[in-house]
């Protein structure tokens, strides 16, 4: 990766630029320890908001999901530089992007 891509990856910050829309790719593909979900289950708290929209999961605790929920904003969902299409979104591309934000 170059230098230059570094820096925009440096620019990218937790905050969101999207919507997750019918996403719901991290309630599964995520270990969540405090909820004892391991990686690549689905959530037991997903509900599914119809038979044939595959996908499009809500979560039943929203008001009170645990904090690593709350605070999970995928790079697709904070890409503020053009990275990533619309097509890249977890659930459509089968990729989930994560980052770790670092102050220098
Ligand atoms: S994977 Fe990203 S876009 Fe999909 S629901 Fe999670 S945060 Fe939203
Ligand atoms: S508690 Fe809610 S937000 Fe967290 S993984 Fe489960 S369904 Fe997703």
């Amino acid at each position: 990766m170059s230098n230059r891509s570094d820096y925009q990856l440096n620019t990218i910050k937790n905050e969101k630029t999207r919507s997750c829309g019918n996403c719901d790719a991290c309630c599964t593909v995520l270990s969540i320890s405090c909820l004892d979900k391991p990686a690549g289950v689905r959530c037991s708290h997903l509900i599914q908001n119809s038979e044939d929209q595959a996908g499009a999961g809500a979560c039943s605790i929203y008001d009170d999901r645990p904090e690593p929920c709350a605070g999970f904003v995928c790079v697709w969902l904070r890409d503020n530089i053009g990275l990533l299409s619309e097509e890249d979104r977890p659930d459509l591309s089968g990729i989930l992007f994560t980052a770790s934000v670092t102050n220098f």
